[in-house]
């Protein structure tokens, strides 16, 4: 796929057998730091390297933005179509100080089937490559303006996709490019154990968000089957490990529903599990998909839990409900198949 936005100024050089090198910082600048979508538009380049770009990859992009919606609350949801038609979802977030977070997909769909997921009623149609989940940021930056935090919380599990996440993150991190700080990136992950151990040993050491939503082990599994594979305890030594190596506190992901998640006995498993490690728990009201079989817990049930918590010391945020009117809010991200190509392109497997 013809993509130069997943490339390092070292691999553009590389890749369009150029020369002087530093021509690939150049290119790389443009693209990133710029923002250009034209090759036209790289003026310090030769007129004649600048045709020879268009002739080959015709524009920055290998993906287009289909459409923008905004929420009333400032949160924008935008779709892009990939170079094979399929189309993946990006959202905007601006807190209060006017600081924009990009949310970015890192699969088409998802293959773990959560129950409680609107992605996960799509299955997985393929994994992104690098060039296309750093272009969902280049998409909202030309859009919205510099983006300062970056969380792989859109479509899809980032750790069944690692190869290409890193190096995603490798290019939005680099100073001639976004600079987008290590701590400024979040992986949400539903707890691929063999994953997080490897971001452990070989980095990017980025932030870490689990989907723990419940510690109960027969919960879980109701809840997100992928569960029947990763047992609790493993999952907390692969956190404690990760903790070790990069002494970064963890954030645990609860979605809370109605009547649910809430019991007594989710916060002693919840203690259980936190015993020996730093972590936020992110308290998320379930945002509601249709035909999935919840209902979103009451302000009060949230107030009651999350109040339960700080009782037991724990200390807890809370996500607000922001992009529902353009279904972007958490966990409502999804194109359904009947909108997405017949045959996807080749990048990763396709789940049954
Ligand atoms: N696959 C990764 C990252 C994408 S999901 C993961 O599961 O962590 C991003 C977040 O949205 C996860 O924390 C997930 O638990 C949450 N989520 C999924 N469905 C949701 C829903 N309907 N309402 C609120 N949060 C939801
Ligand atoms: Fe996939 Fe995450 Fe949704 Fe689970 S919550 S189905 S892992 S995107």
């Amino acid at each position: 796929m013809n993509s130069l936005s997943g490339l390092l100024p070292v691999e553009l050089v590389e890749k369009l057998n150029i020369s002087p090198r530093f021509r690939g910082d150049q290119i790389f600048q443009w693209i990133h730091q710029k923002g250009v979508s034209e090759f036209e538009e790289m003026l310090n380049l030769p007129a004649s390297f600048r045709e020879r770009l268009t002739g080959e990859y015709s524009r920055v992009s290998s993906s287009t933005v289909e459409t923008v919606q905004q929420d009333k609350d400032g949160t924008a949801k935008i779709t892009i179509k990939l170079y094979d038609s399929a189309i993946v979802e990006a959202v905007l977030l601006e807190d209060e100080s006017g600081r924009k977070t990009a949310c970015v997909s890192s699969q088409v769909g998802c293959s773990l089937g959560c129950t409680f997921c609107r992605t996960a009623t799509m299955g997985l149609l393929r994994n992104l490559s690098a060039g296309e989940i750093v272009e969902q940021v280049l998409h909202l930056k030309r859009q919205f303006g510099t983006i300062a935090n970056v969380v792989f919380m859109g479509m899809g599990e980032p750790l069944l996709n690692l190869d290409e996440v890193s190096k995603a993150i490798e290019v939005l991190h680099h100073p001639d490019g976004h600079n987008i700080g290590m701590r400024k990136i979040t992986i949400s992950t539903s707890g691929i154990v063999s994953g997080i151990k490897r971001l452990a040993d070989e980095g990017p050491h980025v932030r870490l968000a689990l989907s723990l939503i419940t510690a109960d082990q027969q919960l879980r599994e109701k809840l997100m089957p992928m569960a029947k594979t990763t047992p609790l305890d493993e999952l907390q030594s692969a956190l404690q490990y990760h903790q070790k190596q990069t002494g970064r506190r963890i954030t645990l992901e609860y979605v809370l529903f109605h009547g649910i998640n809430n019991r007594q006995e989710d916060l002693r498993a919840l203690q259980r599990f936190i015993r020996s490690l730093k972590v936020l728990v992110n308290i998320i009201p379930w945002n509601p998909v249709e035909g999935l079989p919840y209902t979103e817990p009451q302000q009060s049930e949230v107030a009651a839990f999350t109040r339960t918590l700080e009782e037991a010391g724990i200390t807890t945020s809370r996500r607000f409900r922001r992009g529902r009117g353009v279904n972007g809010a958490c966990g409502q991200l999804a194109v359904p198949r009947n909108q997405q190509p017949q045959q996807p392109g080749t990048l990763g497997t396709i789940s049954p």
